[in-house]
């Protein structure tokens, strides 16, 4: 296999990397721009691999990607390059229309360009997998319900609007142009190498610190949670055996009130990091309420039966046992959280690697 996949310095993307360099035999090349969100340490350990390449390029560039293509004659391409902080994408939308609308239709064309000329064996075996979010289908409101491949789509953000509409683009070119392609559509991540602004991490690193705990309202948003490398796991799995066509729903039957998650996180690091910061008697202290974001989805929840049905994946860790891994994760690795909390993980970046 020869994979070619988009944001390999993200959070999700890092993950699928290191588990293809580590599990399969895989030849990888990253095209990244390596955004604030892209970070080159989370791929230290591939990064010197003879099977490994990485360009820093914009997923706009068609001219850029055309070269990767015609160089690199992918098998698959694993397309997880987006802006993905819904917050930023409140504040300032308009990355969000370019890299995530304008950026998927401009690799939708790449990839096109060089599948139609391929030859008939190549061209039957090439697979394009856009990786989405569940967020596309909107609220789901109340405690009853879940998300399935057929809900319809509601987004309720710029961030999940740009997402639903890169996934309209992703199943029209296969519909019009046959392209083979699949989609896949899962729900909130969390694990090792998560960018600090994220609920997560954020939480554990400010309760490090002594920093409030800042929860949207009244924390009782319900998302479901699912370890970042049960969906690596699950995103090659589609990517090698899906079927052409097919949306995946991708979930961890971990549905958890957003305080909750924030309670476990203080309570783990009761366990783990009892040496508090100075006039911290217990990090729970630290959770403060504040105004809640607009247009803030109460609940999402996904079905993840067609998966595990199918493509035979089932998450490995639940809430606990995940949660657990990722504060040790966070308390062994300071130096790669410290770096980016001062801006020195944008210093020294790479550019091509040949
Ligand atoms: P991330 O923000 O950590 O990583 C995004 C990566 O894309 C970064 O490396 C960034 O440099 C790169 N990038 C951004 N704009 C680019 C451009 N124009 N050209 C090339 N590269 C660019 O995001 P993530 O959390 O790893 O999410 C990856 C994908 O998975 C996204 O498509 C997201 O919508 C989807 N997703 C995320 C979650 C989640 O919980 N994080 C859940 C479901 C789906």
């Amino acid at each position: 296999m020869r994979i070619l996949i988009t944001g390999g310095a993200g959070f999700i993307g890092s993950a699928v990397v290191r588990r293809l360099m580590e599990y399969t035999s895989a030849y990888v090349a990253n095209i990244d721009k390596l955004t604030y969100s892209g970070n080159i340490d989370s791929l230290a350990c591939v990064s010197s691999s003879e099977r490994y390449q990485l360009h820093q390029i914009d997923i706009c560039d068609a001219a850029a990607l055309d070269r990767v293509f015609s160089t690199f004659n992918p098998t698959h391409v694993m397309h997880l390059a987006a802006e993905s902080h819904v917050d930023r994408s409140i504040d300032g939308p308009a990355e969000f229309i370019q890299t995530n609308i304008v950026g998927t239709y401009t690799l939708l064309e790449a990839a096109r360009r060089y599948w139609h000329g391929l030859n008939p064996e190549d061209k039957d075996l090439f697979r394009f997998h856009h990786i989405s979010t569940d967020e596309v289908y909107g609220d789901l409101g109340g405690t009853e319900g879940l998300f399935t491949e057929s809900t319809s789509y509601a987004p309720s953000s710029p961030y999940s609007a740009s997402k639903a509409s890169s996934d309209h683009l992703v199943r029209a070119w296969q519909r019009t142009y046959g392209l083979p392609t699949l989609i896949t559509n899962c729900s909130n991540n969390y694990g090792p190498y998560h960018f600090p602004e994220k609920l997560i991490p954020h939480m554990i690193l400010n309760a490090l610190a002594g920093k409030p705990l800042p929860v949207y309202g009244d924390g009782a948003q319900i998302r479901d949670w699912l370890y970042v490398e049960d969906h690596a796991r699950a995103l090659v799995e589609v990517a090698t055996n899906g079927a052409v066509g097919e949306t995946y729903n991708i979930g961890g039957h971990n549905e958890k009130r957003n305080l909750e998650v924030v309670e476990t996180i203080c309570s783990l690091l009761e366990e783990l990091a009892p040496e508090k910061p100075e006039g911290v008697v217990h990090y729970c202290d630290l959770i403060t309420f504040v105004k809640d974001r607009p247009g803030h989805d109460a609940r999402y929840a996904i079905d993840a039966t067609k998966i595990e049905r199918e493509l035979g994946w089932v998450p490995m860790e639940n809430f606990e046992s995940g949660m657990r891994k990722t504060v040790q994760w966070y308390l062994k690795n300071r130096s790669w959280w410290q770096r980016v909390l001062s801006g020195d993980y944008q210093l020294g970046r790479l550019g091509d690697k040949p």
